[in-house]
């Protein structure tokens, strides 16, 4: 399993590399967060012996179960890290990418680094009274979720609600609106994913031409096992891949 994901991930990061070439980008600027919903405590720490730190989950109770194990697993190596010399697990950075309901804000706002999902008015407002209640010393960060693909089953704004959002959400002390996500939906036909991700791009530029959002507004989150390589050639900034990665 160990050697598998060593080559699945250099697989992936030839992939980033081949694709921004092409769309003349800097691999730099395309960070990977692993989605460990899938796999084993013991899989996440090797994961963060990789160096790969940003751990994306979808679900609230997940996350928080996952941060708890990890965090005790922090506490114990760099115990033996000072006996033994081995290096210390880094910590992670936690990533809630899947939706949220309002009555999880508060568990998980102290341990999240960001939130992919902010898709309505009431959840932002809950995590800026929630922030404040809690004492956070920084602006909780967040993505505006964008459903480009119109399915009615997905989360996420319509495209049309995003400028006003985006307005509303700079009256929120405690927030800072740091991009946008959308997920394409699952197809073989690779025109659509690239059609979502574009519209994505395109409501990022429309917005950073206005002003709505500062320079903080830099994130494009969209890409995902099957459609990652277009995902960077359309400008993602941040990819959520799970199965490509411990498959
Ligand atoms: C599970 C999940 C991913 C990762 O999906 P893979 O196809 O396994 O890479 C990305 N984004 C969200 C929101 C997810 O729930």
């Amino acid at each position: 399993m160990k050697k598998k994901i060593v080559d699945n991930l250099k697989r992936i990061r030839d992939d980033i590399a081949d694709a921004c070439a092409r769309a003349r980008r800097r691999p730099e600027d395309v960070r990977l967060i692993a989605v460990t919903k899938t796999v084993e405590p013991d899989i996440i720490r090797h994961v963060l012996e990789l160096n790969l730190a940003d751990l994306g989950e979808a679900k609230v109770q997940d996350l928080l179960q996952r941060h708890a194990i990890i965090e005790e697993s922090i506490q114990r190596r760099s115990a033996l890290a000072a006996a033994d010399n081995a290096p210390p697990l880094p910590r992670p950075r936690w990533h809630m990418i899947g939706h949220l309901q309002r009555n999880k804000v508060k568990q998980l706002l102290p341990i999240v680094t960001l939130i992919h999902s902010v898709d309505s008015l009431r959840l932002a407002e809950e995590i800026n009274t929630m922030a404040a209640k809690l004492g956070l010393d920084q602006k909780v960060k967040i993505l505006l979720e964008v459903n480009t693909s119109q399915e009615k089953q997905k989360f996420g704004l319509a495209v049309g609600a995003v400028t006003a959002m985006a307005d509303q959400i700079q009256t929120l002390p405690n927030l800072q609106l740091v991009g946008m996500m959308t997920m394409a939906p699952l197809t073989e036909d690779p025109q659509i994913p690239r059609f979502c991700f574009a519209r994505l791009r395109e409501i990022f530029e429309e917005l950073r031409g206005t002003r709505v959002v500062g320079p903080e507004f830099k994130h494009l989150s969209m890409g995902m096992s099957q459609d990652y390589i277009t995902a960077v050639e359309e400008g993602a900034t941040l990819l959520r891949i799970g199965t490509a990665l411990f498959q």
